[in-house]
């Protein structure tokens, strides 16, 4: 029996087998240390077939909504071989278990990357401690430290979809048990037999790569309230994000450019800095308006504010970037993505990502469950 004709006939098993990794995401996705709106996905093989999370779906919604779709797994290799993008085979989407025609789903931009790594079960995460070693000059350096005894990679930065899937290749041929790969500029990919072994190498990586995050200066409340009074921009509820405003370092930091690509897709660049010397009279018309469609507005030395457009993905993508740029340290020096990498991301598949991340606006509450020992100070997102 072929892939197609196996994943369309055992609905039940497969339902079974995906179960732990349904669940294994939630936990997850409502990690907002690893997972920041539609970012990051978790994929298993069954029987040739990859099943792995839809492009644009929030992870934290993994045991209530379906979000996994099957591929093909010799299709998706020889798509990669003949450089082609990737095509899912109609067949097997049919074969989602319970997925009406009505709401069609796609498979990650990141299947690929799934694809090329030998294991059975793929978690790749925007682990913000992770982030934060990986945006450094000296990253692999630092990495090798602290990741020493695991079998592990660094990866510096490239494109995600076929580029990435190339490089995680050529590691994966010459070392078919490397199953920690740092993804410079982006993120995290551990791998494993099953969804447990998984997790539990997750957690070690993160206790090796905890940052206890700095801590900030209080925002200037007094003035950014007189601002809510004259301008369209609002204070937020979660306190930890004056941090951007507050703290010289991370202003520092967000001047030099962008750290990786989910804040160019959700956050724009540069980054909206309103500076102090800015009279608050001037701001309705003057500097802040400039602002007027970005997401949120740094006022610099007194906090941030937001914008009453802000959708949940972009305020989920904002409280990660302050998780890492709290995490940075004044005299750290940074690997920021060059214009042409920028560029890239804001491409057609940065921009499809963006519309479908927030076309699928997380139904459930973000909030901190015990899945790793934390090193989170700042608020809840609510
Ligand atoms: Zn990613």
């Amino acid at each position: 029996m072929n892939g197609t004709a196996a994943a369309r006939d055992s609905f039940p098993d497969v339902r079974s087998a995906l179960d732990p990794l349904v669940r294994f995401s939630a936990r997850v996705g409502r990690d907002p240390l690893l997972v920041q709106a539609s970012s990051g996905n978790t994929s298993i093989k069954l029987d040739g077939v990859l099943w792995i999370k839809a492009s644009g779906r929030w992870m934290a919604d993994a045991d209530r909504d379906e979000m996994f779709v099957p591929v093909s797994l010799s299709e998706a290799r020889e798509q990669l071989d003949r450089q082609m993008d990737l095509v899912v085979d109609s067949a097997l989407s049919a074969a989602q278990p319970t997925r009406s025609a009505a709401q069609p789903m796609s498979a990650s931009i990141e299947t690929f990357m799934h694809a090329v790594v030998p294991h059975r079960v793929v978690v790749h995460v925007h682990s913000v401690n992770t982030i934060a070693w990986a945006v450094r000059q000296n990253a692999e350096s630092e990495l090798a430290e602290r990741l020493s005894g695991l079998r592990w990679h660094w990866i510096p930065y490239v494109p995600s979809g076929r580029p990435l899937a190339g490089e995680m290749e050529k590691v994966a041929s010459r070392r078919p048990d490397t199953d920690v790969f740092v993804l410079g500029n982006h993120g995290l990919v551990i791998c494993g037999e099953d969804c447990n072994a998984v997790e539990e190498l997750l957690c070690e990586v993160e206790r090796r790569l905890a940052i206890v995050p700095r801590g900030a200066p209080m925002p200037r409340r007094g003035l950014l309230e007189q601002l809510a009074c004259i301008s369209p921009w609002r204070l937020p509820e979660i306190e930890a994000l004056h941090a951007l405003g507050t703290d010289a370092t991370s202003r520092r930091i967000l001047r030099g450019g962008v750290l990786y690509p989910c804040q160019a897709i959700f956050l724009g660049q540069p980054a909206p800095l309103m500076p102090c010397s800015v009279p608050v009279s001037d701001v309705r018309d003057g500097v802040g308006g400039q602002y007027g469609h970005r997401p949120f507005l740094i006022v610099e030395g007194s906090g941030v504010m937001l914008s009453q457009k802000i959708t949940r993905a972009e305020l989920a993508v904002l409280s990660g970037l302050v998780e890492v740029v709290q995490r940075i340290g004044p005299s750290t020096s940074v690997r920021y993505l060059t214009p042409s990498d920028v560029a890239g991301v804001l491409s057609g598949d940065g921009v499809r990502y963006r519309a479908s991340a927030e076309n699928n606006q997380s139904a459930s509450a973000i909030s901190r469950e015990c899945f790793l020992p934390g090193s989170w100070s700042g608020e809840e997102l609510h």
